[in-house]
């Protein structure tokens, strides 16, 4: 009788035991799920402000564009190139704590637009070659002639990976050179999966150190953060937006010889433009551009205009919607740049006062409308692209942004 009462004990004990556990692994679950919901909210705060952390930058960076057009002495241009550099630098590092913290969230989405892959690698070559000249490093780039030229994709994204390797590549090398590869790993109906190798022959990376890389934050000793800068994040963002294209990242590498990183790409063909000569063609006949700029603010209408008037564009400028929409009835106008906020009427109405004159009248060839805007966010492109803007540009920009920009769209 008493072996059968301690057999009980005993099972009742057993039962209680697992009780707590399941008890335990519920507590666990919830505090995990509070931790991540905290996080979720700590991004999602992040992706929301980040109208108001870039738009200071704007006024820095824009003021030393107007700045260093007027005459200065040679100690003046010295430390206003400091400035720049500085300003450029921060906003690097804005933008990558903001592309983390959209990604984070689920909030940061992929452009589904028509691109040449040669152009865009060629645009890429462009930004880094005075960096690798400076260090006296080779660039090569490599496109597998089997790979169809015409894709469908986010280019931006994807220059945003390439650029963030190859910039490591030329930051991580002393003598040699960098090369970007494009391989083709397979063709099905009307996609293709493509490999970028970026390849330097720089400091190398020990095994260890290799299971470090593509974590937030992470760098792999902070002597080599001192030495070399950075903030660790983007391997991490290139590895999520190689997963959004659903692909995948990695690193072969030997100490002292070099790194090859690599990442994989699905990307879709476009079959609807045969020949690639047909884009150039269509480019090399463009002409002399009248633009109209709609801009509240001086120092951003100074800036633009100066940056058009340069590459030889007309320029008419216009303060709000209202007197824009006005020039519009009068004038002919090539490509419209347009603000968002401005008083009296903002871009948004502008523009779809300017798409509704265009429907009554049956335009066929609609004006080219570029927004110029400090939101940054997913939903304020979708909100232009939906009012009927081409194309949208985040400020602060560079001028070499703004005229790629505009070749891009005319
Ligand atoms: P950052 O370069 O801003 O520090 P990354 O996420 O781009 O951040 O890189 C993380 C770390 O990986 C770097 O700090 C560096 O130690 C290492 N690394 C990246 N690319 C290379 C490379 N091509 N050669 C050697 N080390 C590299």
């Amino acid at each position: 009788m008493s072996t059968d009462k301690s057999k009980e004990e005993f099972l009742k004990e057993i039962s209680d035991l697992n009780q707590k556990i399941q008890q335990l692994e519920t507590d666990l679950s919830n505090i995990r799920e509070k931790a991540d919901i905290s996080n979720r909210l700590k991004s999602m705060f992040l992706a929301n402000i980040s109208h108001e952390i870039r738009t200071p930058m704007n006024g820095i960076i824009g003021m030393y564009n107007v700045l260093k057009q007027t005459e200065l002495t040679d100690e003046q241009r010295e430390y206003l190139d400091i400035i720049n550099l500085s300003g450029n630098n921060l906003l690097t590092i804005i933008d990558d704590i903001l592309d983390l913290a959209k990604i984070e969230s689920g909030q940061l989405e992929l452009e589904h637009n028509n691109f040449s892959l040669e152009n865009e690698l060629n645009h890429v070559i462009n930004l880094l070659k005075d960096k690798a000249k400076g260090k006296g490093i080779e660039l090569f780039s490599k496109i597998q002639p089997e790979i169809p030229d015409l894709l469908i994709g986010d280019p931006i994204r994807l220059k945003q990976i390439i650029i963030n390797l190859a910039n490591n590549a030329i930051k991580y090398t002393k003598e040699g050179s960098v090369t970007i590869e494009i391989e083709l790993l397979n063709i099905k109906n009307n996609s293709v999966e493509l490999k970028f190798s970026i390849i330097d022959t720089g400091i190398g990376i020990s095994p260890e150190d290799e299971e470090k890389l593509f974590k937030a934050f992470s760098q792999i000793d902070s002597s080599t953060t001192r030495k070399y800068g950075g903030t660790g994040l983007g391997l991490a963002i290139s590895k999520h937006l190689s997963s959004l294209m659903n692909g995948n990242i990695g690193v072969d590498s030997v100490v002292g010889k070099g790194s090859t990183f690599w990442f994989t790409a699905h990307l879709e063909v476009d079959s609807t433009i045969d020949t690639p000569s047909e884009i150039k063609l269509i480019k090399e006949q463009k002409e002399q551009l009248s633009i109209l700029l709609v801009e509240d603010n001086l120092l951003n209408q100074k800036f633009a205009s100066a940056t058009l008037r340069k590459e030889g564009y007309n320029i008419d400028i216009a303060k709000n919607g209202k007197i824009a929409l006005e020039k519009y009835k009068n004038n002919y106008y090539d490509l419209i740049l347009m603000d968002i906020q401005m008083p009296v009427m903002d871009g948004i109405e502008a523009t779809k006062e300017i798409r509704a004159i265009e429907e009554k009248n049956n335009v066929n060839d609609r004006i080219k409308i570029i927004a110029i805007t400090a939101y940054v966010m997913e939903k304020d492109r979708k909100m232009c692209l939906a009012a009927g803007m081409d194309e949208y540009l985040a400020k602060p920009f560079k001028p070499k942004e703004l005229l790629d920009l505009i070749d891009f769209v005319m």
